[in-house]
């Protein structure tokens, strides 16, 4: 777990999160820093029948040139810790590498959810069962510690904030 602290702390460094937080204002920076564009999709909550990442709500969909993040909320909070949760899965390197056949996705309403996502570009399409529990574990793990982050109150060096995270993530 120090491993993943050490890797938030490089990753905040060079995504720096926006104060004050404002998600889509960090995925820009998140696209950016990749040099690939992130879409972001909201569905009604329940759409992807729990096969979602985290707490079954949220899907991270490859495509040739872009990303999408689909998620199904039902509050602003719960929005923010699903998109968190796939970035995290993004800057930790959780992705499919190389080239694979057609994903999969006859379970999922992935057109009814999102008409224009044209079927034949999609590379990958990444829920929790295609992780290992530790990917899983470390992409929740970010996603609460980037939202405990981004509502610390900044410029103050806080001996308070590298005891809360040794204390919790050890
Ligand atoms: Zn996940």
């Amino acid at each position: 777990m120090t491993e993943l602290n050490e890797q938030f702390q490089e990753l905040i460094r060079v995504v720096p999160i926006p104060y004050p937080w404002d998600t889509v204002a960090y995925v820009e920076r998140v696209a950016e820093y990749r040099g690939r564009p992130i879409t972001l999709c909201p569905i009604e909550p329940g759409s992807l029948s729990g096969t979602g990442c985290g707490t079954g709500s949220g899907v991270w969909i490859a495509r040739q040139h872009d990303d999408v993040i689909m998620y199904g909320a039902d509050t602003a909070w719960h929005a923010d810790h699903i998109i968190a949760h796939e970035l995290g899965h993004m800057l930790l390197g959780h992705g499919h590498d190389g080239a694979e056949e057609t994903p999969d996705t006859s379970d999922l309403p992935l057109r009814a959810l999102m008409p224009s996502l044209s079927a034949e570009a999609i590379m990958s399409v990444l829920r929790r069962r295609d992780y290992s529990t530790e990917r899983e574990r470390d992409a929740e793990t970010f996603a609460d510690m980037l939202l405990v982050e981004a509502t610390l109150p900044r410029r103050r060096p806080s001996p308070f904030r590298s005891t809360f995270f040794r204390a919790r993530h050890r």
